[in-house]
């Protein structure tokens, strides 16, 4: 398996703390043990919460954990015209809308009309109700406007099936989506934030492949994303890496850890002396 291509992808917006150190040791060691190639990427999209001083500390703390990747580090914040040009492409296959819809917005179009009825939650948060799928699609692509994904048009556009292989202990397999799945769970996705050009979902099956990702390690809360991130592949003409989903790393009342718990950071533990074999020894492995 020499060919396998691995990544860890921080944002820069908080120390990391034992969650991200398992992440990034999960996806070096299987670069290692398959003779592969273990790549970083800094997520720095959101640059109001991104910080250089940050950034910088990413590398102190893999370098100090023994981890090596390779040169030069992607960074998102460098990729912008190749979030645009996708975005444009998409705009000109009439699969994406403006959307005006504030969170209030959305929240109340959801609790009006059917009490009683669950709203469904998917990956980003409620399903979107559909308010402004009938905006114009014609003519130039709306700048800094929130772009949605009409995901019943990019079913109709895009080959299935929309499966992946996982090989992350709680959903080993092959993993398929149905439509109604994505239209009743998931819904019309953000695919361009306002102020920020692009979104997570978009920059992130871009950048796996034009970083050649073959195994995509990273936290279980990102099992139901893989299904908008394979449905984006294949409307995009893009690979399906192997997807590798791991267990999070929680606090001691069973809480996973946030980029908040500055208490698990490692730069903490490295100040009180561990080393990076407690490291390893204290997220299990
Ligand atoms: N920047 C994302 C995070 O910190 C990476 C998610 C991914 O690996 O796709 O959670």
């Amino acid at each position: 398996m020499a060919g396998v291509v691995t990544r860890f992808a921080p944002s820069p917006t908080g120390p990391l703390h034992l969650g991200h150190a398992y992440a990034a040791i999960v996806a070096h060691d299987m670069a290692r043990a398959a003779g592969g190639r273990f790549l970083l990427r800094i997520e720095d999209i959101d640059q109001t919460r991104c910080r250089p001083a940050w950034e910088a500390q990413i590398y102190d703390d893999l370098q100090w954990l023994g981890l090596s990747w390779e040169e030069p580090v992607m960074r998102q914040s460098d990729r912008l015209p190749t979030y645009q040009a996708a975005l444009d492409a998409l705009w000109a296959r009439g699969v994406l809308y403006p959307c005006t819809c504030s969170r209030r917005d959305i929240e109340a179009a959801l609790s009006a009309p059917q009490e009683g009825v669950p709203i469904a939650m998917g990956p980003d948060g409620p399903v979107y109700p559909g308010t402004c799928r009938h905006h114009a699609r014609v003519g130039v692509r709306p700048a800094d406007a929130v772009l949605r994904l009409d995901i019943a048009a990019a079913l109709a556009q895009a080959d299935g099936p929309f499966t992946f292989v996982e090989t992350g202990a709680s959903h080993l397999g092959t993993i398929g989506t149905t439509g109604r799945h994505y239209t009743g769970h998931i819904g019309d996705i953000v695919l361009s934030r306002r102020d920020m050009g692009t979104s997570y979902h978009l920059s992130v099956v871009l950048d796996d492949a034009a970083q050649g990702v073959t195994h995509v390690t990273r936290g279980e809360d990102l099992f139901d994303a893989t299904r908008i991130h394979v449905l984006l592949q294949r409307l995009l003409g893009l690979p399906t890496p192997v997807y590798h989903h791991h267990r999070l790393i929680r606090d001691d009342h069973g809480k996973r850890l946030a980029k908040r718990d500055d208490a698990r950071a490692l730069a903490k533990y490295r100040a009180e002396g561990a080393s990076p074999a407690d490291i390893r020894r204290m997220v299990g492995l």
